[in-house]
């Protein structure tokens, strides 16, 4: 496999950081992992408005008009993909950017020290029978900080977290704090009360997931009723259907939680119409992009 990383394609066993990176030593850095299909990036400009926000958010700096440049990072994804068989079906690129090498000190390093920028493309295997089935879920402590907005590689606690879901057979855990769920260790959740759809507003308290965001769209124009609203953890086993969202996993009928079966148990028809919706756009965009490349 192919892998880019600070200027160079290399094989991935080559793509080596120094141990001085702050990614390594700190965590410092963060991430962005987008959808491709049929070796185009879906909703890449919403990836990037928010890897800029987080950078941003972090005070990393990029090196101005340098190799760092959005149209290169999508040119650097493109060629990931191609380089590496994915010009057909589901993908995904990893993005990484870190405060980049220099010695330890908790600090900033020195204006100019160059961030390290890293990424890779990987098939993505769907989760389509469990989506099937509908996942379960457990539910813990969101022992994070009051940042969740972004989206950075210290991700300690959804690490924690997601591994109580597995180590109890779940497909995810869903973070609770204060008696409010937030999001999942590595998803948004959303929930239908009422005959309405509703997930926890784009605070500090989570990270906006991109599926999210377009998700909360075809909604809308689905006729749903739309609300974002924190979501108490015991309104939740009342709803009559939960999801959850993300680039890796599109939308997930979630049908059990901690143990006890949400609505009848099976995936709802809210969660069906908004994972074929979600498909159905991705193809379009996919084929519009192919067209426009083709095209004068
Ligand atoms: N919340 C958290 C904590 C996540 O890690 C993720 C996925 N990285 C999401 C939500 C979903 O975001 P997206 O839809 O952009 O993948």
């Amino acid at each position: 496999m192919t892998v880019y990383l600070d200027g160079a394609y290399l094989p991935r066993a080559q793509a080596l950081v120094p141990v001085d990176d702050r990614g390594f030593l700190f965590g410092d850095g963060v991430y962005e992992v987008t959808r491709a299909l049929d070796g185009r990036l879906f909703e890449w400009e919403r990836h990037l408005r928010r890897l800029a926000r987080g950078l941003d958010g972090l005070g990393i700096v990029l090196p101005e008009g340098g190799r760092l440049e959005a149209g290169q990072l999508l040119e650097v994804s493109e060629r990931l993909l191609e380089e590496n068989e994915l010009g057909t079906g589901d993908a995904t690129v990893y993005l990484q950017i870190t405060r980049g090498v220099a010695e330890r000190r908790h600090h900033f390093p020195p204006p100019g020290t160059a961030p390290t920028v890293f990424l890779s493309a990987s098939r993505l295997a769907m989760p389509d029978e469990l989506r099937a089935r509908g996942a379960a879920a457990v539910t813990t402590a969101d022992l994070r900080w009051e940042r969740c907005d972004l989206k950075t590689i210290n991700l300690l606690p959804n690490v924690l977290a997601k591994q109580q879901a597995v180590a109890a057979g779940a497909f995810e855990a869903i973070l609770v704090r204060d008696g409010i769920v937030t999001e999942g260790a590595s998803s948004n959740v959303l929930a239908v009360i009422g005959g309405g759809l509703t997930t926890h507003p784009a605070t500090h308290r989570i990270l906006a997931g991109i599926t999210r965001e377009v998700v909360l769209e075809l909604a809308a124009e689905l006729g749903l009723r739309v609300t974002l609203d924190p979501i108490p953890l015991n309104a939740l086993s009342r709803a009559s259907e939960v999801m959850v969202t993300a680039t890796t996993a599109d939308v997930m009928p979630v049908v059990k939680v901690d143990g006890r079966a949400i609505g009848d148990g099976q995936p709802g028809p809210v969660a069906r119409r908004l994972h074929a919706a979600l498909r159905a756009r991705m193809q379009r965009a996919g084929k519009r992009a192919a067209a426009g490349a083709s095209g004068p």
